[in-house]
């Protein structure tokens, strides 16, 4: 999708703003990712009234109020049926949805699936933390084995999901991680996301100094490494491989992009040839006649 630019009045950063204060614990991965993302839409032409903002239940969630654009905070891990059919309704206005690792790997996983092999065309960002935070550090299907957590003091016994692999397993057209101490990056990121053709993830390795005791600023700040311009964002094994082997370091970038696959909309026979938007074709029908029978 193309987003034309607006030259004339272009929006700004304060565009984004409102006045209901952050209740993010200090140092929080939540306000770098708030931040990349008012600076993404900001830098991709887009004025608040021109964007969706789909909001899963977690702390990230909370953010739904702290930014100014149509936001939605919906069930916990079902950001993603939302967002698609918001999207698929009205294709002309951006869609991101934020879930959590929690939701979106456990509650809300079915949706991931085939959010990933629908490749509706939206971007989805993981809030990647580790962590149920919002509950007071629970351990999530993504919390490293054995890692002790407020409520398995003596660490989970099962295996970590490998998420990145899972991803990969179902043929993804867009793949990138970054970190949440990296505001530059993220604003690349999601800038590409935006304009990608169908279903963006983007895993964002994200602090929470609170629960997280592990994945902390200083290890992920050490480990995490960009996979540079010269990295060939259309080879899938090679892409696989970075996204799933973190033994020694962390690729962060785009790992993956593919543009030839068409996105679930462009596969949609009834909206071929159609200028019109489901949403402009809604029309107001009077049902009184048949609300008699009821009454
Ligand atoms: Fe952030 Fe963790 Fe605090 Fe939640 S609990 S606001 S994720 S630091």
């Amino acid at each position: 999708m193309n987003i034309p630019l607006d030259s004339k009045t272009g929006p700004s950063m304060q565009e984004y703003y409102t006045e209901t204060p952050c209740t993010w614990c200090d140092n929080c991965g939540d306000y770098g990712i708030w931040s990349a993302t008012k600076q993404a839409l900001v830098e991709s032409g887009l004025h608040p009234w021109q964007v969706l903002l789909c909001f899963d239940v977690g702390c990230h969630g909370n953010g739904a109020d702290k930014i100014q654009a149509y936001t939605f905070h919906g069930l916990h891990g079902r950001v993603i049926p939302f967002a698609a059919g918001a999207k698929l309704a009205n294709p002309n206005i951006p869609v991101i949805a934020f879930g959590g690792d929690g939701a979106s790997f456990s509650e809300g996983v079915g949706h991931l699936v085939h959010g990933i092999r629908s490749n509706y065309p939206m971007t989805f960002v993981l809030h990647n933390n580790g962590n149920y935070g919002l509950t007071t550090g629970q351990a999530s299907a993504l919390t490293i084995q054995d890692q002790p957590m407020n409520s398995s003091p003596n660490g989970i016994p099962e295996r970590t999901l490998r998420s990145m692999d899972f991803v990969f397993s179902l043929e993804p057209t867009f793949v990138a991680r970054t970190f949440s101490g990296d505001i530059p990056q993220m604003v690349e990121i999601l800038k590409a996301a935006l304009q990608h053709r169908g279903f963006a993830f983007i895993d964002i390795l994200q602090t929470c100094p609170t629960y997280n005791k592990f994945a902390t600023h200083q290890y992920l700040l050490e480990r995490c490494k960009s996979v540079g311009e010269d990295h060939d964002t259309s080879d899938v094994k090679r892409a696989r491989e970075l996204a799933v082997d973190t033994s020694k370091s962390i690729a962060t970038g785009i790992l993956y992009q593919n543009e030839n696959i068409p996105s679930f909309y462009e596969h949609l026979k009834p909206r071929e040839g159609k200028k019109t938007t489901a949403v402009q074709e809604v029309e107001r029908v009077d049902v009184s006649e048949w609300m008699w029978e009821f009454v």
